[in-house]
């Protein structure tokens, strides 16, 4: 790739069939690595399918997914995260009796660092995370909202070209998923990174997604700029039609 261009995942024709159930028909889709790319969809609509076909822990039944041409799933999650497809769990992963500058230090060597450029990489993400004060707490301590900032932040250390974050605001009240959203949107411009963001909140997909793929049943039903996307008839009716009922429709867009 040549530097001044941005590394780009392209989904072509990506189904995943578990037995008789299609999890996902036939997806098209292209993250841009200096992007906050959304998807959203009502429950089982197959987003959680499409994080795992994008970090090779799941192998498309029909279809590719690629970064830069390589093939992202070929050889499993650790060949995806090597290649530069980074993703956080909802359940954590972090290092629970160490640190938290001792977890993103050590994703920061698994980059590759050497142990003071690793320590100094972890410095300044504990600083856009906001939470420089929690370097020297042990992560068993960690409040739940400051969990998942720090999973994103250790995430990022490990230097991807692309993070996927599933649901990362689930359980967050409002003011830690607005913060939440501000870190989101910055990440293209801090890291470099090209960000894929599934999520219920809708005031966090608009406002951190420059562009948002909705899946509906496995399938593709629409692509487009947050205002297009809330104003679509079709996203409407298969899925923002309840959440404009329950008054979590925002107007607001990125
Ligand atoms: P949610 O918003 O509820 O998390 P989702 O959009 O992430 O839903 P998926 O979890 O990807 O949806 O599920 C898509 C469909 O595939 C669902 O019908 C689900 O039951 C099914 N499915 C997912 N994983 C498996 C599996 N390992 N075995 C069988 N069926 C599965």
């Amino acid at each position: 790739m040549n530097e001044r261009e941005f590394a780009t995942i392209r989904v072509a024709n990506v189904s995943v069939a578990f037995g008789g159930i299609a999890a996902l028909t036939d997806v098209n889709m292209e993250l841009r690595q200096r992007e906050v790319f959304g998807l959203i969809g009502p429950n089982g609509a197959g987003k959680t399918t499409m994080v795992n076909v994008l970090s090779g822990f799941q192998r498309p039944t029909q279809g590719s997914v690629t970064l830069d041409g390589v093939e992202v799933g070929a050889r499993g999650p650790h060949y995806a995260a090597r290649i530069g497809v980074g993703r956080t769990f909802q359940a954590g992963r972090l290092f629970r009796d160490l640190t938290v500058g001792e977890n993103l230090t050590i994703a920061a060597m698994g980059a590759g660092l050497g142990m003071g450029a690793a320590r100094r990489r972890a410095g300044a993400i504990l600083e856009w995370t906001g939470c420089s004060e929690m370097a020297e707490r042990r992560c068993d301590s960690l409040s739940y909202g400051n969990e998942r900032r720090i999973g994103i932040g250790r995430a990022l250390a490990l230097a991807p070209k692309f993070v996927l974050l599933d649901e990362p605001a689930s359980g967050m009240n409002d003011a830690e998923s607005d913060a939440l959203m501000h870190m989101i949107a910055s990440i293209p411009g801090e890291f470099g990174c090209g960000v894929l963001l599934i999520e219920h909140n809708m005031e966090v997909i608009t406002g951190a997604c420059s562009r948002i793929h909705v899946l509906d049943g496995g399938k593709s039903i629409a692509e487009g700029s947050p205002a297009e996307i809330m104003h679509n008839p079709d996203v409407r009716r298969a899925y923002l039609g309840d959440k404009a009922k329950a008054g979590a429709t925002p107007v607001k867009a990125a």
